[in-house]
């Protein structure tokens, strides 16, 4: 439930899963552990957002536990 300085992230709020089976964005201040965020960074598919609206932009879908299916 914090967010992160390791791997490709530097404190932003929000973290995308590059994964191509993936593709969602994750909110690390609603942070759930079905999010798997140590997994993502991990495997180095992890890219930083600041910002909701930008990594919709990109593509990323709501994480279904930390963000839901709203808001988009
Ligand atoms: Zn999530």
């Amino acid at each position: 439930m914090t967010r992160r300085y390791t791997g490709n992230m530097n404190g932003e709020r929000y973290l995308a899963n590059t994964s191509r089976s993936k593709l969602e964005v994750h909110d690390l201040d609603n942070e759930n552990t079905n999010c798997q965020i140590n997994e993502i960074i991990q495997a180095r598919n992890d890219k930083p957002y600041t910002s909701l609206q930008t990594a919709h932009r990109d593509g990323y879908d709501n994480c279904h536990y930390c963000i839901g299916g709203s808001g988009r």
